[in-house]
């Protein structure tokens, strides 16, 4: 094992203030078990689970409340024990709604029930269960990439014919602002992480491992380098400069390796790579040693109008209330609640949201910090498409957008943006221009889903 510098630089990418400091120092905390848990069966890409308990019904922590409804599909197990109070469509933090179960955690079985004890699932030993069986757990353990895009995970650990994974990545870069629950783990749990990568190199049939961490964290670089000190094979940490969006799934696959994804539909697969964030590897490890399915997570609780900050362990389902009061409070107005990082995050409208396995910060945002720009007309300077790591014209996708010329912006490329928001943060005009890609990416991919519905529909007749 060796570490080494980042070879490959992208073009583009901005440097935001990181404000790490609120949280970095602050050791993972797990909080009381919330009364109520809200858990959404939409807590990953794809389909939402199938929701298979009902109102009155009496669940145990890891029990599955919501089947796997679909290839790009998790299913979705509770988090804690309890009584399901209702199942009802909640808000989830990027603005859609689905089916949660709204879940009374002090509520007790009736009757007679055994208390529940030993593990969830049975625990298993990696270096003699087979590839499909190992795979199969990451499947019933419903892992999804933790990092934010929730992609399920036993899809991407299963290359299809004709595929190989070469390098499998793992993805410390933890690059949006405020965030440290990344740094956290792998301060506090990199044997964990090295676990997971031995498990996930058996199952991908042994591939090279890099991991890829940001200079600006030394301390995380340390603890992963004694961690993997004796792995056998060819492993790297790679050490990538200060750059955001340095997590972004093609932009590190190029600093580590120096291979570029091609437009969607390509996927990192394309070009033998694999990228997991190391919040899933750790998760992996646990669903495999200890049998213990993807219940809860770190997230960072920051911002300069929260009392205290902190990376807090807690059951998916736990509201974003009940996040706040875990850390003291309120301690000045709070302009903007975002959930997720202030780059690529939602800002959400209420604190009654939940927590699901993808939520990694939530940033409570003073008035100094929440500035309201008023967008003004395009002044042509080109700083967006100076800053776009994606190559993208950004302010010709942005006027097609504002004058409803989608068709205009898909022949743009808009569907290769991946939101990480370096235009809106460079435009000096204070242009929504993410925004506006956002609502392209959204409309095309509405009319393309009616189309394949109605050559479906065409076909039965
Ligand atoms: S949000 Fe899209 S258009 Fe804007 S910089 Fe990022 S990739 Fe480019
Ligand atoms: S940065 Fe803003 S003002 Fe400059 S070209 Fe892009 S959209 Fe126009």
């Amino acid at each position: 094992m060796k570490t080494v510098k980042s070879q490959f630089k992208f073009k583009g990418g901005v440097h935001p203030d990181y404000n790490k400091e609120l949280a970095r120092e602050q050791p993972i905390e797990k909080i009381p078990l919330p009364a109520e848990l809200v858990i959404s069966m939409s807590q990953h890409l794809g389909a939402p689970a199938k929701c298979v308990v009902k109102a009155g019904d009496f669940v145990r922590r890891g029990q599955v409340v919501g089947e796997k409804n679909g290839f790009i599909s998790v299913c979705v197990r509770t988090s804690a024990d309890g009584k399901v109070k209702a199942i009802e469509k909640r808000l989830g933090p990027a603005g859609g709604k689905a089916d949660a179960i709204i879940l009374d955690t002090t509520a007790k079985p009736e009757g007679e029930v055994a208390e529940a004890s030993g593990p969830i699932l049975e625990p298993l030993d990696w270096r003699t269960a087979s590839r499909e069986d190992l795979l199969k757990r990451v499947e019933e353990a419903g892992i999804c990439g933790m990092g934010g895009a929730g992609f399920p995970t036993n899809v991407k650990l299963n290359p299809p014919p004709g595929k190989r994974c070469e390098y499998l990545i793992l993805n410390g870069a933890e690059c949006e602002p405020y965030l440290t629950a990344d740094y956290r783990l792998m301060l506090e749990r990199a044997p964990r992480i090295r676990l997971g990568v031995e498990i996930m190199r058996k199952i991908l049939g042994g591939p090279a491992v890099r991991i890829a961490i940001e200079a600006n964290k030394p301390e995380a670089i340390k603890a992963m380098e004694t961690a993997f000190a004796d792995i056998d094979g060819n492993v790297e940490i790679v050490v990538l400069p200060v750059l955001y969006p340095q997590g972004s799934e093609k932009h590190q696959i190029f600093a580590t390796v120096g291979r570029v994804v091609p437009e969607p539909p390509a996927l990192p697969i394309d070009v033998g790579c694999v990228v997991e964030n190391v919040g899933t590897v750790a998760a992996i490890a646990d669903a495999v040693e200890l049998g213990e399915p993807l219940l809860e997570r770190v997230t960072t609780v920051s911002g300069g109008a929260v009392a205290q900050p902190k990376n807090v362990l807690a059951p998916c389902g736990t509201k974003y209330s009940d996040l706040i009061a875990f850390c003291g409070g309120e301690k000045e107005p709070v302009a903007k609640l975002i959930s997720g990082g202030t780059m690529m995050g939602f800002a959400v409208s209420t604190p009654e949201i939940s927590t699901t396995k993808t939520t990694s910060g939530l940033l409570l945002l003073p008035n100094s910090k929440a500035y309201q720009y008023v967008s003004q007309a395009c002044i042509n300077c080109g700083r967006c498409v100076r800053a776009c790591p994606m190559n993208l014209n950004a302010a010709e996708i942005a006027k097609a957008v504002e004058s409803d010329d989608i068709k205009g912006a898909e022949d743009a490329h808009v569907m290769t943006c991946i939101e990480c928001g370096a235009c809106s943060f460079s435009c000096p005009a204070y242009r929504p221009i993410t925004q506006f890609c956002r609502r392209a990416k959204n409309s095309i991919r509405a009319r393309i889903a009616a189309e394949k519905a109605k050559a479906a529909a065409a076909a039965k007749k």
